[in-house]
């Protein structure tokens, strides 16, 4: 490796020494990746990448769960285009606003209320990321306990394995610890219940029912405990995505909206992966009939083409802080990309092209395809343990022991080794950090074609890794 600073060797200066030489990047090992450089992505069509080096690859991946409409849409560029050059930027301060960014509002309050059946969502906060509108969440849960005049009702109950971003307050609500320690988080106004994954957690020959009460019983003795004055929220992701693709148990959600409705504690749904299509219907709060007070939008609202996200807030809120304006003047709070016309601009041709092409019709029943291929071809598997989904949101989660259901130990990375020879094989899939989990998010225009062919290298791949996991 060259280091620019002594040597100032341009002309051997390569593309990989540049970015070990300039670049910081998120979730990486520092030392291994000065060892072993980048992994450059140079093009993408479609379902279809291409490395730096010329390598062609399947993305079941998505990226990070959000490349909804596939890779290298000309309609897109075409939309990108024509905002930047009509008004490439205005903000939404002070009663400013652009004409994007109000028909964007308008369109997700629509999709929400027609497949969702969530009628009660009434207004549209614009962001920039998902773990922005999930700190705009924890913060208009204080706004809205502080207008009411009980500002110690602040708490929020996160989950285990609960992924919500990684700004201060997102990563506080997160409930992987590997995402805590060095940073000294998270702080007492968060409190962590049962992560609800029965094939992990429950107890052998637990009916799902009985582990269903178990679960329940968690977050009763949590607001008893801390006492429900003091709780303010309870956040959810409908499908749990970076914890391993949990799927609650039946009845899940029900009771928890009982019981939260009965304490008058706030229901976030985040959204961010299971929004605009991922798990084959257009929302996971209309999957599970679920109330949210605030709802967390990102990733597949732009399908990554542009950082929009959006935190949508419930007339019981909004009545609150309307009626509190004239007292309490401006809501101080916003970002200067929020509401961004570009982006807005974008979020629309990306929903023309969700709905025009069926991309979630496609992701439900693509999806039961490759789940009931990937379980008829590596559900035998001796390390395979469980294979699960909805949608094209799906989850392989591995076991050193699939009879007696004994984990991996986490310095086996045994997930990591597989996703790592699925590269090899031409198959872009994630390892993920909380539970020993692969996942497969590709975009929503995946075929089954596609899928056969991603199968196929999985299952390679596995193959191959097979001998370094004994
Ligand atoms: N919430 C959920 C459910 C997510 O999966 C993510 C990211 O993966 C986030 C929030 C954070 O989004 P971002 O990375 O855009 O900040």
């Amino acid at each position: 490796m060259l280091d620019l600073d002594t040597t100032r060797d341009r002309a051997n200066y390569s593309l990989e020494d540049m970015d070990r030489n300039s670049l910081f990047h998120p979730l990486t090992p520092i030392a291994l990746h000065q060892q072993n450089g980048p992994k450059i992505m140079a093009a993408a069509q479609g379902v279809r990448l291409r490395d730096h080096a010329g390598r062609e690859m399947l993305d079941c991946s998505g990226g990070l769960w959000c490349v909804n409409i596939g890779y290298g849409r000309p309609e897109i560029a075409a939309a990108a285009s024509k905002a930047i050059l009509d008004l490439n930027y205005w903000h939404l301060f002070g009663s400013s606003s652009n004409e994007m960014t109000i028909r964007l509002a308008d369109r997700v309050l629509n999709l929400l209320h027609d497949h969702a059946g969530a009628r009660h969502l009434k207004r549209v906060f614009f962001g920039t990321s998902g773990s922005d509108a999930n700190d705009t969440n924890y913060k208009l849960v204080r706004y809205y306990a502080n207008l009411r005049g009980v500002p110690e009702k602040r708490k929020i109950i996160s989950r285990k394995g609960g992924y919500h971003g990684l700004t201060a307050a997102a990563a506080t609500l997160t409930g992987i610890e590997a995402y805590h320690t060095a940073w000294s988080l998270p702080s007492t106004d968060v409190i962590h219940a049962e992560c609800p994954h029965q094939y992990r957690f429950g107890l052998p020959g637990e009916s799902e029912a009985a582990y269903c009460d178990r679960l329940i019983a968690d977050i009763e003795q949590i607001i008893a405990r801390e006492g429900p004055e003091t709780i303010g929220a309870f956040i959810a992701e409908p499908i749990m995505g970076t914890g391993g693709v949990l799927i609650p148990p039946a009845g899940y959600f029900e009771r928890v909206q009982k019981l939260l409705d009965q304490h008058d504690i706030l229901l976030i749904a985040d959204e961010v992966i299971t929004g605009f299509g991922r798990t084959g219907e257009w929302f996971g709060s209309g999957l599970f009939g679920l109330k949210p007070d605030l709802l967390t939008l990102a990733k597949g609202l732009t399908s990554a083409y542009f950082p929009v996200s959006a935190s949508v807030v419930s007339e019981r809120i909004w009545k609150v802080l309307e009626a509190a304006s004239p007292e309490h003047g401006p809501v101080m709070h916003g970002f200067t990309y929020s509401g961004h016309p570009v982006g807005a601009a974008i979020a629309m041709a990306n929903l023309d092209i969700m709905e025009s092409e069926g991309m979630v019709a496609n992701s439900a029943e693509v999806g039961a395809y490759l789940l009931e291929n990937l379980k008829a071809r590596i559900g035998d598997h001796p390390y395979v343990g469980d294979v699960r989904g909805r949608g094209l949101m799906i989850g392989v989660e591995f076991m050193a022991d699939r009879e007696t259901r004994k984990p991996f130990a986490a310095s086996q990375n045994a997930h990591r080794l597989v996703a790592n020879q699925a590269v090899e094989h031409g198959l872009m899939v994630r390892a993920l950090p909380f539970l020993e989990v692969v996942a497969f998010s590709p975009p929503l225009c995946i075929t089954k074609s596609d899928c056969d062919e991603a199968v196929d290298r999985f299952a390679q791949a596995l193959d191959a890794t097979t001998p370094a996991l004994r």
